[in-house]
């Protein structure tokens, strides 16, 4: 069995929904930092900086450190930074994504931008669409941190994700855009490389098969599926591909651990084709 393992875990429907921890969240994240387990929360959300995510974290109960957060605005922001050192970005998005842009070396302008960058957040209007088409129209390239269709609110409900911001543009300019949040290789190996442990020693817990599971099965990571957020144990019928492992949530999981001494039972290479589904 792998001694070396440690986590990329998603936030919203596996810490949290809306406001309220979920069950077993604060005892799993416990666990992992009194063991010594390397861990990341993996974040398509691009609104919030390192520090709002912290704060947010540690209202609810969770006490963590910058480096334990990783967000799509921050793997966007390093991956244009790769790309292009020292470009500009028109952004559609908010304060972490703006933050991010600026420590990669990147100017915020509006005026004729090497990309044009979107995240989610409440600021989206016709007027930034226009310009935004205008821009692509004349060369920029187009950049989404993520392209989930919708996002989870307080009530239960959803609101319009950055994906759907996205396609509007893509419907008016003709052009597609390169996302780099969740599924796409670049978070996922980012956040890998973050971690600092190889492709089999690296276990991606989430609640979104199109994102979480999605992105970890096609990386190689081990994946677990908690069914405390969007994913209902009959869908997984729906999908060509699975999870490894499928739990309740972070309670079930973390009991599951316990039994075996914290060592992941789905690590071992004879374990991999049980999937508890
Ligand atoms: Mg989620």
């Amino acid at each position: 069995m792998n001694e070396t393992f440690g986590f990329l875990i998603d936030m919203d429907g596996v810490l949290y929904r809306g406001p309220e921890l979920l069950p077993g969240a604060g005892e799993f994240v416990r666990q992992l930092r009194h063991r010594d387990i390397p861990f990341r929360f993996l974040t398509n959300n691009s609104q919030r900086t390192r520090r709002d995510v912290v704060a947010k974290l540690s209202r609810m109960g969770i006490d963590v450190e910058e480096q334990h957060v990783f967000t799509s605005a921050m793997a966007t922001a390093r991956f244009l930074a790769q790309q292009k050192p020292d470009g500009t970005a028109f952004v559609i998005g908010e304060g972490g994504l703006l933050t991010a842009l600026h420590q990669n070396g990147y100017a915020v302008v509006d005026h004729d931008p090497d990309y044009v960058v979107v995240g989610e957040g409440r600021t989206f209007n016709l007027e930034l669409v226009e310009t935004a088409t205008r821009m692509i129209h004349g060369g920029a390239m187009l950049i989404a941190t993520n392209l989930d269709p919708n996002c989870p609110t307080q009530n239960g409900g959803v609101r319009p994700g950055c994906g759907a911001m996205v396609a509007m543009l893509e419907l008016a300019t003709g052009v597609k855009a390169f996302s780099v949040g969740k599924p796409s290789p670049v978070m996922m190996r980012a956040a890998r490389k973050e971690l600092g442990l190889a492709t089999d020693e690296t276990i991606m817990i989430g609640d979104t098969m199109e994102t979480d599971i999605l992105g970890g099965v096609q990386l190689g990571f081990h994946t677990v599926l908690v069914l405390s957020g969007g994913t209902r144990r009959e869908d997984l019928v729906r999908y060509a591909y699975r999870p490894e492992t499928v739990v309740a949530n972070l309670a079930e999981y973390g009991e599951m651990l316990a039994r075996h001494d914290w060592h992941p039972p789905h690590l071992a290479d004879e374990s991999r084709d049980l999937v508890a589904v």
